[in-house]
C-alpha cells in the first residue's frame, strides 16, 4: 500500500517510522511519503490559510496550496505506477472511524491523507476531489483536536495492521474486538500471561485446561460480559442471528 500525507507539520508523522508501521515500511509492505504543504505556498511567509468568508474566529486552509499539492501527489503516484487513490480527510464532522472502515480503507492500494489545522480546509477542496476519486471524511471521535495529524497516525496504524504479512500472526486481528466473524460487534475479553500467580491473583482454570472448545466458549462469554458492561450499544445493534442459545443465557 502507498500512503501520502500532506501536512504543515511533517515532523508530527515521525512515529510512522517506528513499531509496526515502521517495520511494515522497512519490509516494503507500506510506502509512506510525507509532504510539507508549505512547499506549495506562494508567498515569502509560506502562507496556507486565510480568514473565513462570513467572518468568525480562526483561519481556514486555502484552496490554492491544497489543490496544487494534491494534484502533484496524484501525478507523482500515477507516474510511479500507483493506482486507485482514495483521499482521506480527517474532520470531527466526518464518518466515525471504526474497524469496519479500517477494513474498507485497507482494501485501497493508495491512501492520500489531508490533515488540516485551524478551522479546517476550504470545503471546495473535498468537493473538487470527490469528482475524481473516493473521498472519505473521517472522524476519530466526538472531540476536537488541534489538527488532523494525530488522526492520520490512528487511521494508518489501524489500517497497516490489517495488511497481509504485517502482523506476525494473521489470526491476531481476526480475534480482535470488532473483528468480522464469530466475535463481530463484541469487545475482546480479558487476557493473561505468565506467571500463573501474581500478588495473590491467579488465572481462570479453563485457560490451563488445554480444552480448545471450552476456552473458546469462555472467551466468548467474557466478550459478551464485557461488551454488555462497557458497550451495551454494540449488543443492541448486533444481528440477533449472531447469538447462539448459550449467549442468550448469559
Ligand atoms: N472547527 C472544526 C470543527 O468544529 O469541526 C474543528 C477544526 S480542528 C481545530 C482542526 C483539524 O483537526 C480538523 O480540520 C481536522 O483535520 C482535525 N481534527 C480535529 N478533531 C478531529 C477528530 N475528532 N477527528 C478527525 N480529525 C480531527
Amino acid at each position: 500500500m502507498r500512503i501520502d500525507v500532506v501536512t504543515i507539520f511533517p515532523e508530527y508523522l515521525e512515529p510512522l517510522n517506528v513499531s509496526l508501521v515502521g517495520k511494515a515500511r522497512a519490509a516494503g509492505r507500506l510506502d509512506v511519503r510525507v509532504h510539507d504543504l508549505r512547499g506549495w505556498a506562494h508567498d515569502r511567509h509560506n502562507t496556507v490559510d486565510d480568514t473565513p468568508y462570513g467572518g468568525g474566529p480562526g483561519m481556514v486552509m486555502m484552496t490554492g496550496p491544497w489543490g496544487e499539492a494534491l494534484d502533484d501527489v496524484l501525478a507523482d503516484g500515477y507516474e510511479t505506477g500507483a493506482a486507485r487513490p482514495a483521499l482521506v480527510v480527517p474532520t470531527p464532522s466526518g464518518r466515525p472511524f471504526t474497524q469496519a472502515l479500517a477494513v474498507e480503507l485497507a482494501a485501497s492500494p493508495w491512501l492520500i491523507f489531508a490533515p488540516a489545522r485551524y478551522e479546517g480546509i476550504d470545503t471546495r477542496v473535498t468537493a473538487e476531489y470527490a469528482t475524481r476519486l473516493p473521498v472519505h471524511e473521517v472522524s476519530i471521535g466526538d472531540y476536537v483536536l488541534a489538527g488532523g495529524e494525530a488522526a492520520v497516525l490512528v487511521i494508518t496504524e489501524a489500517v497497516a495492521r490489517l495488511l497481509p504479512g504485517v502482523l506476525g500472526n494473521a489470526q491476531s486481528h481476526a480475534d480482535d474486538s470488532f473483528a468480522p466473524g464469530p466475535m463481530a460487534d463484541l469487545l475482546e475479553g480479558p487476557v493473561y500471561t505468565k506467571p500463573p500467580q501474581w500478588r495473590g491473583r491467579g488465572i481462570p482454570d479453563v485457560l490451563l485446561s488445554g480444552h480448545h472448545g471450552k476456552i473458546a466458549r469462555w472467551r466468548r462469554d467474557e466478550a459478551l460480559r464485557r461488551t454488555t458492561a462497557h458497550r451495551p450499544d454494540l449488543i443492541r445493534r448486533a444481528d440477533p442471528a449472531a447469538f447462539d442459545k448459550k449467549d442468550r443465557e448469559m
